[in-house]
């Protein structure tokens, strides 16, 4: 297989030698944005939705991202191409660029743009199938006032502090609640419960990031004639669902179906997950944009 190229502000490198200083705030501070993305025969999903919320990420921590929508479109275009990718997952990344030792981001220079194309499998195949086993992490969401978690930063900390969690406990996922102690998120999923027919699903103001792949669910659910709620769940709820999934542009759409070492609904993979699944599968190869 031919080698994979990275972009760097306009410029293609070998994977090996795509480098950033090491006085870049992104990796002093974790002072930058990302974005994940996935690229299906040739088209990215949702491009634009990503986009714009890199920027609402950027704006956020007051970081000028240097390219326009149109050109980082190109660039993400362009990028996939190069590296002959058809399905791909896509990593686009914006850091506050290099400056000295210190937080202070006025003293940075050159914010640096990163497009990382490549293959990505989050989870073994066989749990498509067969359903995750999570737990849920003691770790709380970041609280929205200390830092809001619809800024898709470089300080993931706090969801891999609840993801070790969940390793320890031999899981690959964890289940974050919020400083209330409602269900939020997954460490780099949202979650979902489908209870009485009705597909529930926390709120934004949970604390939790807008997934795309989220939106795009809700979607499909709606014109497969059920019924969306975003609504504040607990771990009761979870607990007593008849489903569960994950949704996230890395992981798709997962069925959950154990969680805390409780069986969730009849520990086999549900109707509507099923359905969803296979819709959201459709969609993504069907997709224009
Ligand atoms: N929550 C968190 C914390 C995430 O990092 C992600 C993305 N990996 C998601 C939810 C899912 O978002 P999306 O569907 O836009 O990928």
């Amino acid at each position: 297989m031919s080698q994979i190229e990275v972009f760097i502000n306009g410029h293609y490198y070998p994977k090996e030698d795509a480098k950033i200083s090491v006085y870049d705030h992104g990796l002093l501070y974790g002072d930058g944005v990302f974005e994940g993305m996935r690229a299906y025969s040739g088209r990215v999903f949702r491009l634009q939705e990503h986009l714009i919320r890199l920027e609402e990420s950027a704006a956020a921590i007051l970081l000028t991202i240097p390219l326009s929508r149109e050109e980082l479109a190109e660039a993400v275009k362009d990028t996939l191409k190069r590296n002959n990718l058809q399905d791909a997952y896509i990593r686009l990344i914006v850091t506050r660029g290099a400056g000295s030792l210190g937080l202070d981001p006025a003293r940075t220079s050159n914010p640096q743009v990163i497009i990382i194309t490549d293959h990505i499998e989050l989870y073994p195949r066989e749990l498509y199938e067969q359903g995750l086993k999570i737990i849920t992490a003691s770790t709380i969401r970041n609280h929205p006032a200390a830092l809001s978690p619809r800024i898709k930063s470089l300080n993931y900390l706090n969801n891999i502090m609840a993801k070790l969690e969940g390793r320890q406990a031999g899981c690959m996922e964890a289940l974050m609640l919020n400083v209330r102690g409602e269900v939020a998120e997954c460490t780099g999923d949202n979650i979902f419960i489908v209870r009485r027919g009705q597909l529930l699903t926390p709120p934004i103001d949970a604390g939790i990031l807008e997934g795309i792949t989220r939106n795009a669910v809700m979607e499909l659910a709606r014109n497969a004639g059920v019924t969306v709620r975003e609504t504040t769940l607990t771990r009761h709820d979870v607990y007593v669902a008849d489903e569960c999934f994950l949704t996230g542009s890395a992981a798709e759409v997962i069925p959950v179906v154990e969680v805390d070492q409780r069986t969730i609904g009849t520990g086999s993979v549900g109707p509507v997950t099923r359905r969803l699944m296979q819709d959201f599968h459709q969609l993504v190869r069907s997709s224009n944009e």
